[in-house]
């Protein structure tokens, strides 16, 4: 394949080196250090290594298998086919399985060695292990429900209190409608924000304060629309301020000036205005190539405290990892995850983590989790294979207790039986997937039209469209905050993109007013789109800075407006 120097060095051609992938026929690399570190991972059963071959499919499209495993952000109403309780659920009610109250499912009250089977050497793994693995039980949501209080509306998600649709997120207070929020308090509509209080529309910000639609800015506060901005207070319409206070459109105003702007942003109009003329003047700033911080060595984006880390994005606290994505927590010699953290020796898997050790294609296995082999929700397990549902168990197949020595010997057949099927070392392929492609995470980055996904084999859910159907009438949220009263709160709205019915909540009214904006007219969905619009895609391309000329591998398409700049150049940007 040709590599030319503003060439998508996005995974499925960092170098192409011609491997065409079975699922795409692009062609893509796989480095030395792609094999080196598959030689690393291979798991050793019996004093036997099993080498795993090299990926037969790209980069790109290994994330997409993986990010099909899970929902995150469409709930459902359903009961709990255990207690009959009524409960909210990711997994929706016209899905063919059975589902329980997570109070339930981790409960003694059913067991899963009850699924157990014999592995059948005349058919491949995949089947077998999808038959299995859609009979057992599944828990209503993902959540470390035991340590929440009031968050019946979160997934994947844990340690929250009074907290409303969010997701990917831990350890929050008083939150909503936000995805990936970490130890923030009195936040609404927020993506990937930590340590943040009382903040609206903030994108990728670390410990800020009392603000609104700030993107990229860290110990911010009282401000608005900022863009690369450290340590300022009372700023609005800024870029790659440092330390500054009373700015407006980078220029010193005095403390009246500021409040007079700041207080126009109360209606909708003006802060509409305000964001179309922000979204213009972030263009005369020189962005710089990636966005990390406490990095070395690494290729990819979004980046936090990081060495040795090869085609990562949206992650902190990688050594030594590959393709990782949404790595949460301390991951070590990892490679194709998402959303995994505390764990080393992963490879293959999706969502994860807590002391998590040598696992291989596993999806939703966390809390001391050791050398697994392709299981799915398990936990407190080790020296598992083709499980899922256990908890506490070692050396169990396809849901049955073997003893050491005769697991050893069955999962070397078995390794050897998916070496001649060529299912060995892959990813658990997307028809294991429990939820429509429209309804899991893929959806979000990797969109296709129903008629796409139906023609690639895979399932579509007519379920979150209809879900929200409401027969109206519908009322108007008020354009300016100074006009909402409680009223507001009673109200059903539709969407006018997604035509998806929603409410205002109180908590809701309340931050806005605090923090003198409109309440928003579109439904969670459609925001939490936009959010993820403003941010770069997890592809690379290799470009030059535009003051040195030094190469950069970057986030930032060739064709877009920005300028962009190396480390050195960008430091000597700043204000
Ligand atoms: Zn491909
Ligand atoms: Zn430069």
């Amino acid at each position: 394949m040709q590599q030319t120097p503003n060439q998508s060095t996005s995974a499925s051609s960092v170098s192409g080196t011609g491997h065409a992938c079975a699922h795409c026929s692009q062609a893509f690399d796989v480095t030395e250090e792609d094999l080196q570190m598959l030689d690393a991972l291979s798991p050793i059963i019996g004093g036997k290594k099993y080498p795993l071959p090299p990926p037969t499919i790209c980069p790109e499209e290994r994330e997409r298998m993986r990010l099909a495993q899970t929902n995150h952000i469409n709930l459902y109403e359903r009961t709990c086919d255990l207690s009959g309780e009524k409960m909210i659920s990711s997994i929706s009610p016209d899905k063919p399985f059975k589902v329980y109250k997570q109070e339930q499912w981790y409960s003694d009250r059913w067991d899963p060695l009850e699924y157990g089977k014999e592995f059948d050497f005349s058919r491949p793994f995949f089947d077998q292990f999808k038959e299995l693995s859609w009979s057992v039980p599944k828990p209503a949501l993902f959540t470390a429900f035991q340590y929440d209080e009031n968050c019946a509306y979160t997934n994947n998600a844990g340690k929250n209190k009074n907290c409303y649709l969010i997701f990917d997120s831990d350890e929050n207070r008083d939150c909503y409608y936000s995805y990936s929020l970490n130890g923030c308090v009195d936040c609404s509509d927020c993506y990937r924000a930590r340590k943040c209080t009382l903040c609206c529309e903030c994108i990728d910000c670390v410990q800020c304060y009392e603000s609104i639609y700030l993107q990229d800015c860290e110990n911010c506060s009282n401000s608005a629309f900022l863009k690369n901005c450290i340590g300022c207070k009372n700023c609005l319409m800024c870029s790659n301020l440092r330390n500054k206070e009373y700015y407006v459109e980078n220029k010193k105003v005095t403390p009246e000036q500021f409040a007079e702007y700041r207080a126009l942003l109360g209606s909708r109009k003006s802060l509409q205005r305000a964001g179309e003329r922000f979204a213009k003047l972030k263009l005369e700033y020189p962005q710089k190539y990636i966005h990390g911080v406490q990095i070395e060595n690494v290729v990819g984006d979004y980046l936090v405290n990081s060495k040795n880390a090869y085609m990562c994005f949206d992650s902190e606290d990688l050594w030594d990892c590959r393709y990782v994505y949404q790595g949460f927590m301390p991951l070590k010699n990892c490679m194709d995850l998402q959303e995994c953290g505390e764990g080393e020796r992963l490879y293959n898997c999706s969502v994860v983590g807590y002391n998590a050790n040598s696992l291989i294609g596993c999806d939703q296995c966390l809390q001391q989790v050791s050398d697994l082999l392709y299981c799915t929700h398990c936990f407190h397990c080790t020296n598992c294979f083709g499980c899922s549902g256990l908890r506490n168990r070692k050396y169990c197949i396809f849901n049955k207790q073997y003893t050491k020595e005769a697991y050893d010997a069955l999962a070397g057949k078995m390794i050897e039986h998916m070496q001649k099927t060529n299912e060995w070392g892959q990813c658990l392929p997307m028809e294991m997937s429990m939820f429509g492609y429209n309804e899991s995470t893929v959806q979000e980055y990797f969109p296709l039209t129903k008629q796409d996904v139906e023609a690639r084999g895979w399932m579509w859910s007519p379920v979150p469209e209809q879900k929200d159907a409401h027969p109206g009438p519908f009322s108007n949220v008020p354009d300016d905050i100074g006009d909402t009263t409680e009223a507001v709160c009673k109200g059903i709205y539709q969407c006018p993109v997604t035509k998806k019915a929603f409410k205002i909540v109180e908590q809701e009214l309340e931050l806005a007013q605090k923090l003198h904006i409109p309440l928003p007219v579109t439904s969670f969905f459609q925001r939490h789109k936009e959010r993820m619009a403003l941010r770069n895609p997890r592809k690379l391309w290799k470009r030059t800075c535009s003051k040195c000329s030094k190469e950069v591998i970057t986030s930032y398409a060739p064709e877009r407006p920005e300028e962009i700049v190396c480390e050195e150049c960008y430091a000597k940007a700043v204000y």
